[in-house]
């Protein structure tokens, strides 16, 4: 192996880690962002809050219906029970009797209204938790998946990173000094394969001698036009 073939194996095995390093960020963003359930949860307890006072109301409701008609009945009791006497008491009984009556008529319509507005509201709680259950399961799935490829990635990374220490010791300082000089300006990719006669990253043809030299692979030779250090591939 010459130098510039070492450094493009270095370099391959570079690339890998940054890719792994790459992909393992973005997972760890996936990880952390759970927009969707969050929404659907939210969703949830608006449905709720929504709920929970129409159903609070219906049974106060209900409730006050059932004392409306205990009171009117006891007044009934008390009017035809022989005991009241008065004409003028006896009238304001009835009186109350029929306000009673009247109320209670009143509370069943309100009742209903409630009772309807309940069901719409407990219809639409369901169909939110039916949708957070969907969403988290996916998500839950998704996750599993993120994890096991995370996994994947951090053993990948690590076998890269031992293979990475042997590739450097087929190379020379002087050329370690090189390559990591141009690494930043060329974006890692320092080294470039010569294609046929045209550099790999630029696409550029170069000259018979440039040519000859990377074919012999004596020492480090550079693309005449985007200056990466060049390894022929038979
Ligand atoms: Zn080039």
């Amino acid at each position: 192996m010459n130098q510039a073939e070492a450094l493009y194996h270095l370099q391959e095995i570079e690339l890998g880690v940054l890719r792994a390093r790459k992909r393992l960020q973005e997972i760890a963003a996936a990880l952390a962002n759970s927009e969707t359930v969050q929404s659907a949860q939210t969703q949830v307890a608006n449905a709720r809050k929504t709920l929970t006072p129409l159903q609070t109301k219906a049974r106060d409701l209900d409730l006050e219906i059932q004392s409306t008609i205990q009171k009117a009945r006891a007044t009934e009791q008390h009017l035809y029970s022989g005991q009241v006497k008065n004409p003028k008491e006896m009238q304001d009984m009835q009186q109350e009797i029929q306000s009673l009556n009247k109320r209670h008529g009143e509370l069943e319509n309100h009742l209903l209204e409630m009772m309807v507005a309940a069901e719409e509201g407990e219809a639409a709680l369901h169909e939110a938790e039916a949708t957070l259950t969907g969403v988290t399961a996916e998500w839950e799935s998704q996750h599993q998946e993120l994890l096991d490829e995370k996994k994947t990635l951090e053993k990948q990374a690590s076998q890269l990173l031992e293979q990475r220490k042997t590739a450097l010791t087929q190379v020379e300082p002087g050329s370690q000094k090189i390559y990591d000089a141009l690494k930043p300006k060329k974006n890692y990719h320092a080294v470039a394969l010569l294609n046929g006669s045209s550099c790999s990253m630029c696409g550029v043809d170069q000259t018979m001698a440039i040519e000859r030299e990377a074919r012999q692979g004596q020492k480090l030779v550079y693309c005449e036009n985007c200056g990466r250090i060049l390894v022929y591939r038979s």
